[in-house]
């Protein structure tokens, strides 16, 4: 069976390191080897609580970023979930399909519903039952994510096997495909992943100015136990590799071993890696930002790409459901 990717970002704002180096980066390599397919899952993003005046402007922004980081159109289908009404309506039937007990056990839902007590929705709930319909509509079957999305990869399969099962067999049974960096720490407290959610000195924005990704590489968190691979040193070492530059951290890693490594050294290197890493990015997306009509017209011609696959597999469900 041929190898389909399909992989989806929420439109929440500023994409961050973590985001990055354990899903987009990986996707814009891919995009070389196999059919790729890349959404602003933007029906995603409106199980939070969000400002609907802003919901344009940051589909916007994201697909901006897609674009700056590398994905090209001439490549992979890029677009917006919004704008494939059949990835709903094969949510609607995958739900009569998951168990819930299933969805109880995913942790996403369990911290989200944590963090926003007073929005606790059904949508929320189900939200991995959409994100399997997202990546089985177009018969996906590897899926770029990072570790935190390992769990809904697993329940898509999960689902994939119920309804070829219980219906007839037409969908691959996804799996995930983890980058080496599964999991960016925060800078400021290494013991949690990278995430907008914990605030402003945890991560770094793929748009952030070199003064600012400096500063916060300067205060983050290094050693507090007086170990010598402490999580928050560590991190920032699998950051530099991360960024294709393990050969620069050949001589930091001899001194971490003799016990010499001055976390100044190591913080400035870090820091140099990222901006140097960005500054490219940065400047492609400056341009972008210039001609926004393309990238909206980049959008439509996805979304009119991915409805046609989107048509075959939901009339083949349809059928297969018994209904016509
Ligand atoms: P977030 O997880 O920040 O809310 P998304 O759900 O849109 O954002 O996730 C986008 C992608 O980034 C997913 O594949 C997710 O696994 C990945 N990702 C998010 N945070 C990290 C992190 N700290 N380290 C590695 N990958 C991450």
């Amino acid at each position: 069976m041929k190898n389909i990717i399909f992989s989806g970002m929420q439109p929440t704002g500023a994409l961050h390191l973590g985001n990055y180096l354990g899903a987009l980066k990986q996707w814009v390599e891919l995009q070389d080897k196999y059919p790729c397919i890349f959404c602003v899952v933007d029906y995603h993003a409106i199980t939070i609580p969000y400002q609907p005046k802003e919901m344009e402007k940051r589909i916007a922004e994201l697909a901006l970023d897609f674009l700056a980081a590398g994905l090209d159109p001439d490549k992979s289908i890029i677009f917006v979930q919004s704008q494939v009404p059949q990835c709903t309506e094969l949510a609607w039937i995958f739900n009569t399909i998951t168990p819930l007990g299933e969805l109880e056990r995913m942790t996403q839902f369990k911290e989200k519903s944590a963090q926003h007590k007073q929005n606790v929705n059904a949508g929320l709930f189900t939200y991995p039952v959409l994100q399997a319909a997202d990546i089985l509509l177009y018969k996906a079957n590897l899926v770029p994510v990072g570790e935190d999305q390992v769990q809904h990869i697993e329940l898509a399969r999960d689902i994939a096997r119920k309804f070829n099962s219980t219906f007839a067999k037409i969908f691959p049974e996804p799996k995930p495909l983890l980058t080496k960096t599964p999991r960016v720490m925060s800078l400021a407290d290494p013991s949690k992943k990278m995430s907008k959610s914990l605030g402003e000195k945890h991560y770094i924005a793929l748009t952030d100015s070199e003064a600012t990704i400096r500063a916060k590489v300067k205060s983050a968190v290094t050693d507090t136990s007086g170990g010598s691979k402490a999580p928050g040193v560590e991190n920032l070492f699998t950051i530099i590799e991360s960024l294709d530059q393990d050969g620069i951290t050949g001589e930091l890693r001899s001194q971490q071993k003799k016990g010499t490594l001055k976390y100044s050294d190591l913080k400035d290197t870090t820091a140099n890696v990222i901006i140097s890493h960005l500054r490219p990015f940065q400047t492609r997306r400056a341009e972008l930002a210039a001609d926004r009509s393309k990238v909206g017209e980049i959008l439509i011609e996805g979304a009119s790409k991915a409805r046609q696959i989107a048509a075959k597999t939901i009339a083949e469900v349809r059928d297969k459901i018994g209904v016509r």
